[in-house]
């Protein structure tokens, strides 16, 4: 969780760097179930929503030549295909033990959580059984990729990556895609994973690459609904001057 994030240079995008999510921050944005007397975050402008996925997804990896780095894919928005047609996987690996089972039942909940807000552009999909080739997100426990010699087991208690365990953040493909399984890395035996961390890390999951002031902010709630359902209510590639924002569920 850390505003450095936002200070990385382009160039170093890459450099396996990425996803550190500790606590803070309430994560589950106006969710049903908020806990009571939070305030309800704001609604985000239309302005404000499409600043917001510029900086998080189109344009996290933009090299100084203007162009998007990653498998010279081409410009705007990048996201898992064919949604919400296609239900999005998660692979639950049976819990062993009680931490595990209650990281499992967080998954469910957060997975409950999205399909009521974002329901109209993504379906996402519990499965305890590993699919062959599929869309999938990959959760591990216990497995959060804390940097070597780093005891801050807080800022480093959950993350997303391309391998299980890893540090390195997702890509897209070379047609704007999330087609290689994605691993969400939850707890590392020293942190405390709340509801609004496994929240947070599907965000990371979706598609946001990079914190911004409503997504990983430790002293707001995160209010990502209204950015994915854009994200996810327009076609992967869709530059952003051509967005048409969307509004998530409530
Ligand atoms: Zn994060």
């Amino acid at each position: 969780m850390n505003t450095s994030l936002k200070r990385l240079g382009h160039a170093v995008f890459a450099a396996a760097v990425l996803s550190a999510c500790g606590g803070g921050g309430d994560g589950s944005g106006a969710a049903p179930g908020a806990p009571a007397g939070q305030t309800a975050p704001a609604t985000l402008t239309d302005a404000r929503i499409v600043a917001d996925i510029n900086f998080s997804n189109a344009g996290f990896d933009i090299g100084p030549d203007g162009r998007p780095v990653s498998n010279q894919r081409p410009a705007g928005t990048w996201r898992w295909p064919n949604t919400p047609a296609q239900p999005l996987l998660v692979h639950i690996p049976a819990p062993g033990n009680a931490v595990e089972q209650d990281l499992a039942d967080k998954v469910n909940a957060a997975i409950k959580t999205y399909n009521a807000r974002l329901g109209a552009y993504l379906v996402l999909e519990a499965t305890s059984v590993l699919p062959a080739a599929a869309n999938v997100i990959q959760v591990g426990y216990n497995n959060a990729w804390v940097p070597p010699g780093s005891t801050d087991y807080n800022s480093y208690c959950a993350n997303v990556s391309n391998a299980a365990g890893f540090g390195s953040t997702i890509v897209p493909d070379s047609r704007n895609a999330i087609t290689n399984p994605v691993f969400m890395n939850l707890g590392n035996h020293h942190c405390n994973v709340t509801q609004e961390i496994v929240n947070h890390e599907f965000g990371h999951a979706l598609g946001l690459a990079i914190h911004f002031d409503v997504f990983g902010n430790t002293t707001a709630p995160d209010n990502v609904w209204d950015v994915l359902a854009t994200l996810y209510g327009n076609p992967a590639s869709t530059r952003i001057e051509n967005l048409v924002v969307k509004r998530a569920a409530h």
